[in-house]
């Protein structure tokens, strides 16, 4: 759904487009962490187009055969498995030159392409709603992840819980690293799914991308606000090891005050994430991001 969460805080600073460089014009504190800025992210230093130029213009990264079915490339910290249709297997972000298993922090795998909705900021643009991962290969990509003894595997897509065999491919990663993390947006509320996602040693993640209308409009499914919110009550009631997340979007800044009331309500951890400059949001940035002009 996305990527693992960057978290946020004095100490560990955002990477990406929205970095700790960014300084307040008004009091020169890390534009993250400025009062001023999360309700006036006008506030903040414009950030570099060339940046973004760079980005647009980079060739995509070679995809390398690794000896098995499935190819995995590197991610700061990890190792990622991307379900490519047309090919119908496992690719990675990057290359891997040398296979030999060794520990990596978390391995990030994503179990659909499906969606129900079409964020204007979501990673995987043209690659959004194009199917299931087979279960066969999901749960060799997990037995390799298995004998690179990975800390954490990270559950993802598209909308993870939208795969046919969620609840036995969340059990069987259960078994592959001490610890699984769920990036799901909430859509799913049926009660296996709920009790799964409540099981020890499983983390979710859920993002609020705005507040109320803003969150329906990132989303561009009416109604997705709501639903969100009836899904992140039932998992807190559920005893999920729940997180909030949000994209620092200029809709997700303007609802920082009520997330973080959110957050401190439950008791919960809240986590933004910085904009990256991917997919669909390289055609929306200019309604995006915090940086660009509001009228
Ligand atoms: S459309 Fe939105 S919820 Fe769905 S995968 Fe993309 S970012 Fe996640």
């Amino acid at each position: 759904m996305q990527k693992p969460v960057q978290k946020v805080s004095r100490e560990t600073p955002m990477k990406g487009r929205m970095s700790v460089d960014d300084r307040c014009t008004e009091c020169q504190e890390a534009a993250y962490s400025c009062e001023i800025c999360q309700t006036r992210p006008k506030a903040y230093v414009p950030v570099k187009d060339a940046w973004l130029a760079e980005r647009a213009a980079a060739a995509p990264t070679p995809v390398s055969a690794y000896p098995g079915e499935w190819a995995i490339g590197e991610i700061p910290g990890g190792i990622v498995a991307k379900w490519d249709q047309a090919s119908h297997r496992f690719v990675g972000a990057g290359s891997r030159r040398e296979p030999h298993p060794h520990p990596h922090r978390f391995a990030w795998l994503e179990l659909t392409t499906a969606c129900p909705h079409r964020c204007r900021h979501c990673y995987l643009g043209s690659r959004l709603a194009h199917g299931h991962a087979p279960l066969p290969q999901i749960l060799q990509a997990l037995s390799q992840m298995r004998e690179f003894m990975v800390g954490e595997v990270v559950l993802t897509g598209g909308e993870p819980t939208m795969h046919p065999q969620f609840v036995r491919i969340l059990n069987d990663a259960r078994m592959v690293a001490p610890a699984v993390r769920v990036l799901t947006n909430g859509w799913t509320q049926r009660p296996e799914v709920v009790s799964a996602l409540a099981q020890a040693g499983v983390q979710v993640e859920t993002p609020l991308l705005g507040w109320q209308e803003d969150h329906d409009w990132m989303t561009r499914t009416p109604g997705s606000f709501q639903r969100v919110m009836t899904s992140l009550r039932r998992y807190h009631e559920a005893g999920v090891d729940l997180t909030l997340t949000t994209t620092l979007t200029r809709q997700g800044m303007r609802a920082l005050p009520q997330l973080r009331k959110l957050a401190n309500a439950w008791g919960i951890p809240f986590a933004p994430s910085a904009l990256t400059a991917e997919g669909a949001a390289l055609d929306h940035w200019r309604d995006l991001s915090p940086a660009g002009s509001e009228a």
